[in-house]
Protein backbone atom coordinates (compact mmCIF):
# COMPACT_ATOMS: atom_id res chain seq x y z
CA UNK A 1 0.00 0.00 0.00
CA UNK A 2 1.46 3.39 -1.20
CA UNK A 3 0.18 5.34 1.82
CA UNK A 4 1.86 3.50 4.90
CA UNK A 5 4.43 4.64 6.58
CA UNK A 6 8.18 2.88 6.29
CA UNK A 7 8.98 2.69 10.15
CA UNK A 8 12.00 0.36 11.57
CA UNK A 9 12.00 -0.52 15.41
CA UNK A 10 14.70 -2.41 17.35
CA UNK A 11 16.38 -2.78 20.72
CA UNK A 12 18.55 0.26 21.75
CA UNK A 13 21.19 -1.38 22.82
CA UNK A 14 22.17 -5.06 22.11
CA UNK A 15 25.15 -6.83 23.59
CA UNK A 16 26.42 -10.16 22.60
CA UNK A 17 29.25 -12.59 23.75
CA UNK A 18 31.39 -14.62 26.42
CA UNK A 19 30.63 -13.91 30.07
CA UNK A 20 28.75 -10.67 28.77
CA UNK A 21 26.90 -10.58 32.08
CA UNK A 22 30.23 -9.76 34.18
CA UNK A 23 29.76 -5.92 32.15
CA UNK A 24 25.96 -5.84 33.30
CA UNK A 25 26.69 -2.74 35.33
CA UNK A 26 28.77 -1.47 32.90
CA UNK A 27 26.48 -1.81 29.86
CA UNK A 28 23.25 -0.98 31.92
CA UNK A 29 23.91 1.03 34.44
CA UNK A 30 23.12 4.33 33.08
CA UNK A 31 19.51 3.66 33.44
CA UNK A 32 19.18 3.46 37.46
CA UNK A 33 19.82 2.66 40.62
CA UNK A 34 17.13 0.33 41.47
CA UNK A 35 16.94 -3.18 39.98
CA UNK A 36 14.17 -5.86 39.55
CA UNK A 37 15.26 -8.87 37.87
CA UNK A 38 11.91 -11.19 37.26
CA UNK A 39 13.84 -14.52 36.95
CA UNK A 40 12.54 -18.30 36.25
CA UNK A 41 14.39 -20.89 38.34
CA UNK A 42 16.93 -21.64 35.93
CA UNK A 43 17.58 -18.42 34.50
CA UNK A 44 18.27 -17.08 38.27
CA UNK A 45 20.87 -19.96 38.90
CA UNK A 46 22.70 -18.94 35.11
CA UNK A 47 22.95 -15.00 35.76
CA UNK A 48 22.90 -14.24 39.56
CA UNK A 49 26.77 -14.41 40.15
CA UNK A 50 27.65 -12.62 36.94
CA UNK A 51 25.11 -9.88 37.40
CA UNK A 52 25.71 -9.33 40.98
CA UNK A 53 29.77 -9.45 40.30
CA UNK A 54 28.98 -6.67 37.96
CA UNK A 55 27.84 -4.07 39.89
CA UNK A 56 31.21 -4.82 41.91
CA UNK A 57 30.92 -2.35 45.53
CA UNK A 58 28.22 -0.57 44.42
CA UNK A 59 25.24 -0.16 46.59
CA UNK A 60 22.68 -0.40 43.86
CA UNK A 61 19.43 -1.39 45.16
CA UNK A 62 18.98 -5.51 43.79
CA UNK A 63 15.56 -7.69 44.03
CA UNK A 64 15.38 -10.98 42.36
CA UNK A 65 12.28 -12.42 41.76
CA UNK A 66 12.03 -16.14 40.84
CA UNK A 67 9.63 -16.37 39.23
CA UNK A 68 6.37 -18.76 38.75
CA UNK A 69 5.26 -19.90 35.60
CA UNK A 70 3.76 -18.24 32.95
CA UNK A 71 3.08 -14.10 31.74
CA UNK A 72 -0.16 -14.12 32.97
CA UNK A 73 -1.80 -11.10 34.29
CA UNK A 74 -1.68 -12.15 38.07
CA UNK A 75 2.19 -12.27 37.57
CA UNK A 76 2.18 -8.81 36.26
CA UNK A 77 0.06 -7.39 38.81
CA UNK A 78 2.20 -8.74 41.10
CA UNK A 79 5.71 -7.15 39.43
CA UNK A 80 3.88 -4.36 39.16
CA UNK A 81 3.50 -3.86 42.83
CA UNK A 82 7.08 -5.07 43.66
CA UNK A 83 7.97 -2.07 40.99
CA UNK A 84 5.89 0.67 43.23
CA UNK A 85 6.79 -0.39 46.56
CA UNK A 86 10.13 -0.74 45.88
CA UNK A 87 10.45 2.46 43.98
CA UNK A 88 12.24 0.51 41.16
CA UNK A 89 14.04 1.94 38.15
CA UNK A 90 15.03 -0.70 36.06
CA UNK A 91 13.11 -4.00 35.50
CA UNK A 92 15.11 -6.93 34.20
CA UNK A 93 13.87 -10.08 32.74
CA UNK A 94 16.65 -13.47 33.32
CA UNK A 95 15.07 -16.43 31.61
CA UNK A 96 12.49 -17.83 28.84
CA UNK A 97 9.74 -16.49 27.03
CA UNK A 98 7.61 -16.51 30.03
CA UNK A 99 9.80 -14.37 32.27
CA UNK A 100 10.63 -11.59 29.37
CA UNK A 101 7.08 -11.71 28.47
CA UNK A 102 5.79 -10.72 31.90
CA UNK A 103 9.04 -8.05 32.70
CA UNK A 104 8.50 -6.70 29.05
CA UNK A 105 4.61 -5.84 30.29
CA UNK A 106 5.56 -4.81 34.03
CA UNK A 107 8.08 -2.17 32.61
CA UNK A 108 5.70 -0.88 29.81
CA UNK A 109 2.71 -0.42 32.39
CA UNK A 110 5.00 1.19 34.83
CA UNK A 111 6.88 3.65 32.91
CA UNK A 112 10.71 2.18 33.53
CA UNK A 113 13.50 1.04 31.14
CA UNK A 114 13.61 -2.89 30.42
CA UNK A 115 16.61 -5.04 29.66
CA UNK A 116 16.00 -8.48 28.61
CA UNK A 117 18.70 -11.20 29.30
CA UNK A 118 17.61 -14.15 27.45
CA UNK A 119 19.33 -17.36 29.27
CA UNK A 120 17.99 -19.87 26.09
CA UNK A 121 17.62 -18.79 22.35
CA UNK A 122 14.65 -20.77 22.00
CA UNK A 123 12.50 -18.13 20.35
CA UNK A 124 12.73 -14.63 18.82
CA UNK A 125 10.84 -12.73 21.62
CA UNK A 126 13.46 -10.84 23.31
CA UNK A 127 14.20 -8.20 20.85
CA UNK A 128 10.65 -7.72 19.48
CA UNK A 129 8.39 -5.36 20.81
CA UNK A 130 5.35 -7.71 21.81
CA UNK A 131 4.66 -10.16 24.64
CA UNK A 132 2.07 -12.68 24.54
CA UNK A 133 -0.14 -12.42 27.77
CA UNK A 134 -2.43 -15.29 29.57
CA UNK A 135 -4.99 -15.45 31.97
CA UNK A 136 -4.02 -16.80 35.55
CA UNK A 137 -5.69 -20.29 34.24
CA UNK A 138 -3.56 -20.28 31.64
CA UNK A 139 -5.76 -19.64 28.43
CA UNK A 140 -4.57 -17.08 26.00
CA UNK A 141 -5.45 -13.37 26.55
CA UNK A 142 -3.93 -11.04 24.30
CA UNK A 143 -0.82 -10.05 22.28
CA UNK A 144 0.27 -7.14 23.54
CA UNK A 145 1.75 -4.52 21.22
CA UNK A 146 4.45 -1.88 22.76
CA UNK A 147 5.33 1.56 21.66
CA UNK A 148 8.97 0.60 21.65
CA UNK A 149 11.23 -2.53 21.70
CA UNK A 150 12.75 -2.94 24.92
CA UNK A 151 15.82 -0.66 26.00
CA UNK A 152 18.81 -3.45 25.75
CA UNK A 153 19.28 -7.06 25.19
CA UNK A 154 22.12 -8.65 26.88
CA UNK A 155 23.08 -12.24 25.75
CA UNK A 156 25.57 -14.09 27.70
CA UNK A 157 26.69 -16.95 25.01
CA UNK A 158 28.48 -19.00 27.64
CA UNK A 159 24.69 -19.26 29.49
CA UNK A 160 23.35 -20.02 25.88
CA UNK A 161 26.68 -22.75 25.21
CA UNK A 162 25.21 -24.34 28.89
CA UNK A 163 21.99 -24.58 28.06
CA UNK A 164 20.20 -27.73 26.28
CA UNK A 165 20.86 -27.80 22.75
CA UNK A 166 16.91 -28.66 22.24
CA UNK A 167 16.29 -24.92 22.89
CA UNK A 168 18.89 -23.34 20.54
CA UNK A 169 17.64 -25.73 17.82
CA UNK A 170 14.18 -24.63 18.34
CA UNK A 171 15.79 -20.93 18.33
CA UNK A 172 16.75 -21.92 14.77
CA UNK A 173 13.28 -23.05 13.63
CA UNK A 174 11.61 -20.21 14.39
CA UNK A 175 14.35 -17.80 12.83
CA UNK A 176 13.93 -20.25 9.72
CA UNK A 177 10.72 -18.98 8.93
CA UNK A 178 11.16 -15.02 9.68
CA UNK A 179 13.12 -14.87 6.11
CA UNK A 180 10.26 -16.96 4.16
CA UNK A 181 7.23 -15.26 6.34
CA UNK A 182 8.83 -12.26 5.70
CA UNK A 183 9.36 -13.05 1.73
CA UNK A 184 5.77 -13.96 1.68
CA UNK A 185 4.55 -10.22 3.57
CA UNK A 186 7.11 -8.41 0.92
CA UNK A 187 5.32 -10.14 -2.06
CA UNK A 188 1.94 -9.21 -1.20
CA UNK A 189 2.84 -5.86 0.32
CA UNK A 190 1.65 -6.76 4.04
CA UNK A 191 2.42 -4.23 6.87
CA UNK A 192 5.04 -5.13 8.90
CA UNK A 193 4.34 -7.22 12.44
CA UNK A 194 4.10 -3.87 13.83
CA UNK A 195 1.88 -2.36 11.42
CA UNK A 196 3.75 -0.14 9.23
CA UNK A 197 5.31 -0.60 5.54
CA UNK A 198 8.11 -2.99 5.59
CA UNK A 199 11.88 -0.99 5.36
CA UNK A 200 14.96 -2.40 3.15
CA UNK A 201 16.29 -2.86 6.49
CA UNK A 202 13.78 -5.05 7.26
CA UNK A 203 14.04 -7.08 4.34
CA UNK A 204 18.15 -7.35 4.86
CA UNK A 205 18.47 -8.43 8.32
CA UNK A 206 15.30 -11.47 7.48
CA UNK A 207 17.90 -12.39 4.64
CA UNK A 208 21.20 -12.69 6.49
CA UNK A 209 19.29 -14.61 9.84
CA UNK A 210 18.46 -17.32 6.76
CA UNK A 211 22.00 -16.74 5.33
CA UNK A 212 23.57 -17.23 8.80
CA UNK A 213 21.14 -20.25 9.55
CA UNK A 214 22.76 -21.99 6.71
CA UNK A 215 26.24 -21.17 6.77
CA UNK A 216 26.95 -21.66 10.61
CA UNK A 217 23.74 -24.08 12.08
CA UNK A 218 25.55 -27.23 12.08
CA UNK A 219 28.67 -25.84 13.88
CA UNK A 220 26.57 -23.75 16.44
CA UNK A 221 24.34 -27.29 17.19
CA UNK A 222 27.66 -29.22 17.44
CA UNK A 223 29.50 -26.64 19.87
CA UNK A 224 26.42 -26.27 22.10
CA UNK A 225 26.15 -30.15 22.08
CA UNK A 226 29.88 -29.49 23.75
CA UNK A 227 28.96 -26.46 25.73
CA UNK A 228 31.47 -24.27 23.91
CA UNK A 229 31.11 -20.82 22.43
CA UNK A 230 32.70 -20.35 18.92
CA UNK A 231 31.99 -17.83 16.60
CA UNK A 232 29.67 -20.37 14.77
CA UNK A 233 27.56 -20.30 18.00
CA UNK A 234 28.33 -16.72 18.33
CA UNK A 235 26.88 -16.43 14.85
CA UNK A 236 23.80 -18.63 15.40
CA UNK A 237 22.58 -16.63 18.65
CA UNK A 238 23.01 -13.93 17.17
CA UNK A 239 20.86 -15.02 14.46
CA UNK A 240 17.92 -16.21 16.44
CA UNK A 241 17.81 -13.82 18.99
CA UNK A 242 18.48 -10.47 17.29
CA UNK A 243 18.23 -11.10 13.38
CA UNK A 244 15.09 -13.49 13.91
CA UNK A 245 13.81 -10.72 16.16
CA UNK A 246 14.30 -7.39 14.44
CA UNK A 247 13.58 -8.75 11.04
CA UNK A 248 9.94 -10.54 12.09
CA UNK A 249 9.17 -7.36 13.74
CA UNK A 250 10.09 -5.33 10.66
CA UNK A 251 8.90 -7.64 8.23
CA UNK A 252 5.90 -9.76 9.24
CA UNK A 253 5.15 -13.97 9.85
CA UNK A 254 3.21 -15.62 7.65
CA UNK A 255 1.91 -19.72 7.18
CA UNK A 256 4.82 -21.27 9.69
CA UNK A 257 3.09 -18.58 12.49
CA UNK A 258 -0.06 -19.29 11.71
CA UNK A 259 0.45 -23.34 11.67
CA UNK A 260 2.19 -23.09 15.22
CA UNK A 261 -0.98 -20.94 16.41
CA UNK A 262 -3.16 -24.16 14.75
CA UNK A 263 -1.07 -26.69 17.18
CA UNK A 264 -1.54 -24.60 20.27
CA UNK A 265 -5.40 -24.86 19.40
CA UNK A 266 -4.99 -28.29 20.32
CA UNK A 267 -5.06 -27.46 23.47
CA UNK A 268 -2.33 -29.70 26.14
CA UNK A 269 0.91 -29.32 25.74
CA UNK A 270 2.50 -29.17 22.23
CA UNK A 271 5.81 -29.10 20.68
CA UNK A 272 8.30 -25.74 20.95
CA UNK A 273 7.35 -22.91 19.31
CA UNK A 274 10.18 -22.87 17.31
CA UNK A 275 10.27 -26.64 16.40
CA UNK A 276 6.38 -25.96 14.99
CA UNK A 277 7.36 -22.96 13.55
CA UNK A 278 10.12 -24.95 11.38
CA UNK A 279 7.62 -27.73 10.34
CA UNK A 280 5.42 -24.61 9.13
CA UNK A 281 7.94 -22.99 6.97
CA UNK A 282 8.11 -26.46 5.20
CA UNK A 283 3.98 -26.13 4.41
CA UNK A 284 4.33 -22.68 3.76
CA UNK A 285 6.51 -23.80 0.96
CA UNK A 286 4.41 -26.17 -0.21
CA UNK A 287 1.51 -24.16 -0.18
CA UNK A 288 3.28 -21.55 -2.38
CA UNK A 289 4.01 -23.77 -4.49
CA UNK A 290 7.82 -24.26 -4.43
CA UNK A 291 9.82 -25.99 -6.89
CA UNK A 292 11.62 -29.17 -5.44
CA UNK A 293 14.57 -28.44 -5.43
CA UNK A 294 13.61 -25.38 -3.08
CA UNK A 295 11.49 -27.20 -0.81
CA UNK A 296 14.29 -30.24 -0.46
CA UNK A 297 16.69 -27.83 0.39
CA UNK A 298 15.21 -26.27 3.20
CA UNK A 299 13.90 -29.95 4.14
CA UNK A 300 17.72 -31.19 4.19
CA UNK A 301 18.59 -28.15 6.38
CA UNK A 302 15.77 -29.48 8.85
CA UNK A 303 17.33 -32.52 8.91
CA UNK A 304 20.93 -31.89 9.31
CA UNK A 305 20.38 -29.19 12.58
CA UNK A 306 17.63 -31.75 13.64
CA UNK A 307 14.64 -29.81 13.21
CA UNK A 308 11.38 -31.47 12.37
CA UNK A 309 10.09 -32.51 9.15
CA UNK A 310 7.48 -34.61 10.17
CA UNK A 311 4.01 -34.29 11.99
CA UNK A 312 4.76 -36.91 14.24
CA UNK A 313 8.08 -34.99 15.31
CA UNK A 314 5.97 -32.25 16.72
CA UNK A 315 3.18 -34.96 18.49
CA UNK A 316 1.08 -34.66 15.31
CA UNK A 317 -0.94 -38.03 14.65
CA UNK A 318 -4.37 -37.85 13.88
CA UNK A 319 -6.20 -36.76 10.74
CA UNK A 320 -8.34 -35.01 12.90
CA UNK A 321 -6.01 -33.35 14.81
CA UNK A 322 -4.46 -31.81 11.14
CA UNK A 323 -8.18 -30.72 10.51
CA UNK A 324 -8.53 -28.31 13.36
CA UNK A 325 -4.74 -26.92 12.89
CA UNK A 326 -6.25 -26.52 9.18
CA UNK A 327 -8.86 -24.48 10.65
CA UNK A 328 -7.42 -22.48 13.55
CA UNK A 329 -4.35 -21.59 11.21
CA UNK A 330 -7.05 -19.44 8.59
CA UNK A 331 -9.07 -18.13 10.60
CA UNK A 332 -9.61 -14.04 9.93
CA UNK A 333 -6.55 -12.02 11.52
CA UNK A 334 -4.21 -14.62 11.21
CA UNK A 335 -0.63 -13.89 9.73
CA UNK A 336 -1.29 -17.04 6.50
CA UNK A 337 -3.44 -14.11 4.93
CA UNK A 338 -0.23 -12.31 4.28
CA UNK A 339 0.06 -15.14 1.28
CA UNK A 340 -1.77 -14.34 -1.71
CA UNK A 341 -5.39 -15.76 -2.44
CA UNK A 342 -7.21 -15.84 1.29
CA UNK A 343 -5.87 -19.37 1.93
CA UNK A 344 -8.30 -21.98 2.69
CA UNK A 345 -8.71 -24.99 5.36
CA UNK A 346 -8.71 -27.96 2.76
CA UNK A 347 -5.54 -25.91 0.89
CA UNK A 348 -3.39 -25.91 3.85
CA UNK A 349 -4.44 -29.34 5.02
CA UNK A 350 -3.49 -30.54 1.84
CA UNK A 351 -0.37 -28.59 1.98
CA UNK A 352 0.70 -30.21 5.73
CA UNK A 353 -0.47 -33.84 4.28
CA UNK A 354 2.33 -33.54 1.43
CA UNK A 355 4.98 -31.52 3.54
CA UNK A 356 4.47 -34.43 6.19
CA UNK A 357 4.21 -37.40 3.25
CA UNK A 358 7.51 -35.75 2.33
CA UNK A 359 9.15 -36.01 5.52
CA UNK A 360 8.06 -39.24 6.44
CA UNK A 361 9.72 -40.85 3.04
CA UNK A 362 12.87 -39.16 3.64
CA UNK A 363 12.94 -40.62 7.48
CA UNK A 364 12.23 -43.99 5.94
ZN1 LIG B 1 8.08 -17.11 16.52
Amino acid sequence: MMGRLRAMREPLKYVQGRDALLKFHEEMGYMGHRWLFVCSGSGYRAVHDKIEQSFGGLDDYRRYEIFGGISSVGEIEKMKKIVADDNIDVVVAAGGGSAVDTAKATAHYCGKHIVVVPTVAATDAPCTGLSVIYNDDGTFNQYLFYPKNPDAVMVDTCVIANAPVKFLIAGMGDALGTYFEGLASIRTESASLEGTGITRAGMALAKLCYETLREYGVQAVEACKQHVVTPALENIVEANVYLSGVGADNVNCAAAHSFYDGVTALGGKHAQHGNCVAFGTLVQLVLEGAPNDQFKDIQNFCLEVGLPVTLEEIGITTDEQIKTIAEHACVPGETIHNLAGDVQPIELYSAIIQADAMGRAVKG
